[in-house]
């Protein structure tokens, strides 16, 4: 009963969305943790948009579902409304987004953290690290109380000495409601890591009963629902709809007429915010030629009134806000429940982690979520899962967890996070993925899940689901490869209906390989196929694997040529100073990453081919200076 002195196996400091990920996976492999957060009313919050999942994100929430994460199950336990973005375009961008309800989803979670026998939940500011010969030993909070553990993660979103502006008025906190984490920066510092600033910010909430919905345009989610997790007994909820309305001219005219109030353009925050959520006064002055920006009016849940503004965060004054607000279709008596704030907070440039999210300064030390220079509840999930996984390998000394770009967005996003040095909130987006025909929100699960298996994440029987699963995949692509279709009149006809016609004899595998043709018009012309009665999730597969397979070949064989630059290690000890010709920037550069292999050294911003060409003649030479 270790707890009782106050001491635990790891401590994860946060239960965010990072955190909860973290302390989940560690608990589930068997060690005991200790998760501190600044109010247990808000586990796992959506202080932002209450929405899961969009482009890019939803293909995070199905890996982290393939490896044993817990989002996916939480996100369809708690929906309002599920819907497919970009369904008519090709399956590497297509996208499942969640509206979620708000407090059922933190109630969710705080179930999933409370009833695991081995996390002890504790309200508490973890205010200093302890550390003993460059290894992490436990942790102080704000009450001197220690804890000891052999690994601490860090997951501590926008609470680092956070500060909060509405308008030019500010003060010290890291979310709307809660307190700033202050004194755990100072500790970072004293142990030689580095912080820097960045800036996010969210809308205000409205009352509902003050909203006249029918002057806005309903936007319904699918009658056909998709789900995130790939495991079974996902439950069907009743969905409701959001809204559209539009900046007007008024709106624009009181933006601009006010933006002498606002921080940022008063310089009054330092940080950077995130340039792919621009605040809607951002978007006024830098797309000025824009007579009007959609604006979505999404439900928070079920038991509450508040409704999120989508696309009109902003940090103009609380007086200001309501004018604006006011001037939207729809919200002309809009009461205010909750103003829009912006919030600066410490970030730790991640290039001081590897690619496990261990410090490279002290062992032990773990770093996930929005703390690495992220923003996004996906991204921070799923960083949280592979630190709470490397958290649970350090103190067992197995291989740590490193997953390489061409396996996976969470790779992907670790590589940039680690490599470059990010100057805004770092989102993912499917264009960061050289990838993206191979890392689809669909195959996540081919991906992973033998992964989250060999882990312990993924149990025996959701492992035996997903054997069965790619078989019938397999199988069916074999069935259809050999499966011929006449080309009788009665078929023409249905064809005909899609604007396709055959006039000999084709295989279904080439049919299916015509763009207007789907696996249910398949259905529809062959009856083998349509007694099948294969699952959704199975031909959709089935579908995509033919239908693009050239595409995917090409891709593939990019991934096996980038492996020769994948391969080739750079040893830790290299001493970059006495490597001639390449330019002194480059050298601090590496020296800092210290990249591990030449790919992820070519990725470095700055570094050119020839500094690669001269590094890899050397290394195959054994000409490098060691240290
Ligand atoms: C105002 C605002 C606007 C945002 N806007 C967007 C947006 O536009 N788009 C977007 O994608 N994302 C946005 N986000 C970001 C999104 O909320 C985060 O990216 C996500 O929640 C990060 O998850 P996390 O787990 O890293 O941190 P969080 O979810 O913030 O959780 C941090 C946890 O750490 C705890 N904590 C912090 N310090 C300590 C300490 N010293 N001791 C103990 N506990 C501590 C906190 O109590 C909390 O539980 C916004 C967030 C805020 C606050």
């Amino acid at each position: 009963m270790d707890y009782l002195n106050n001491k635990f196996d790891v401590i994860v400091v946060g239960a965010g969305h990072a955190g909860c990920e973290a302390a989940l996976a560690c608990a589930k492999l068997g060690v005991k943790v200790l998760l501190c957060t600044l109010n247990v009313e808000n586990i796992a919050l959506q202080p932002c948009n209450p929405a899961v999942g969009g482009p890019a994100k939803s293909t995070l929430v199905r890996e982290i579902d393939a490896l044993g994460g817990v989002m996916g199950e939480v996100t369809d336990a708690t929906y309002l409304q599920l819907k497919i973005l970009n369904s008519s375009k090709g399956p590497a961008v297509r996208a499942l987004r969640a509206q979620s309800d708000k407090a059922e989803y933190s109630r969710y979670m705080r179930n999933l953290i409370e009833s695991n026998p081995n996390i002890y939940l504790k309200q508490c500011c973890i205010t200093e690290l302890l550390t003993d010969n460059g290894q992490i030993t436990g942790a102080i909070d704000e009450f001197g109380i220690e804890y000891k553990a052999r690994a601490v993660v860090l997951t501590t979103g926008t609470s680092l000495e956070g500060r909060i502006f509405v308008g030019l008025r500010s003060y010290s906190a890291g979310r709307l409601g809660e307190k700033a984490a202050i004194g755990l920066s100072d500790s970072l510092h004293k142990l030689g890591i580095e912080t820097k600033k960045l800036k996010t910010g969210t809308p205000a909430r409205v009352d509902k009963r003050t909203i006249d919905y029918s002057k806005m345009e309903i936007q319904p989610g699918d009658d056909e629902l998709n789900f995130f997790s790939f495991k079974p007994d996902r439950p069907v909820r009743k969905t409701y709809p959001c809204y559209l309305t539009r900046t007007t001219e008024e709106t624009h005219n009181i933006i601009r007429a006010n933006l002498d109030k606002s921080p940022m353009y008063q310089g009054l925050i330092h940080g950077v915010g995130p340039r792919y959520c621009p605040s809607i006064e951002d978007k006024i002055v830098r797309f000025a030629s824009n007579p009007s920006h959609h604006i979505f009016i999404e439900p928070e849940g079920l038991g509450t009134y508040e409704t999120y503004i989508q696309g009109f965060s902003t940090s103009l004054p609380a007086d200001v806000q309501v004018r604006m607000i006011r001037s939207l279709p729809g919200l002309e008596n809009a009461h205010i429940i909750k103003p829009a704030y912006a919030v600066e907070y410490d970030y730790v440039p991640a290039v001081q982690t590897t690619h496990s999210l261990m410090s490279k300064k002290i062992k032990g030390l773990f770093f996930g979520g929005q703390i690495n220079g992220t923003s996004g509840y996906e991204e921070a999930a799923a960083q949280g899962l592979i630190a709470g996984i490397n958290a649970y390998n350090y103190l067992n000394s197995s291989e740590m967890l490193e997953l390489s770009r061409s396996s996976s967005y969470t790779g992907t996003l670790i590589d940039d996070l680690v490599t470059k040095d990010i100057q805004d909130p770092y989102r993912m987006l499917t264009s960061r993925s050289e990838y993206r025909l191979l890392l689809r929100q669909d195959n996540a699960d081919e991906r992973l899940t033998p992964i989250g298996h060999k882990i312990g994440l993924i149990d025996d029987a959701q492992f035996d689901r997903f054997n069965k699963k790619q078989q019938m995949i397999a199988d069916e692509q074999i069935r259809l490869e050999n499966l011929k279709i006449s080309a009788t009149d009665e078929i023409n006809n249905i064809l005909s209906k899609y604007e396709e016609h055959i006039d000999r004899g084709i295989r279904a595998s080439e049919l299916l390989k015509r763009p207007n043709i789907s696996y249910k018009i398949l259905k529809e012309i062959d009856n083998s196929t349509f007694e099948l009665n294969i699952s959704k999730d199975v031909y959709e597969q089935v579908e995509v694997l033919i239908k693009y397979d050239g595409y995917i070949k090409r891709q593939q064989e990019q991934v096996d040529n980038a492996g020769k630059l994948e391969k080739f290690r750079i040893p830790d000890n290299i001493d970059y100073s006495k490597i001639e010709h390449i330019s002194s920037e480059t050298k601090e550069k590496l020296e800092k990453i210290k990249p591990k292999t030449l790919a992820q050294a070519s990725r470095i911003g700055g570094v050119k081919p020839a500094d690669i060409s001269i590094l890899m003649v050397m290394l195959d030479r054994g000409t490098v200076a060691r240290k």
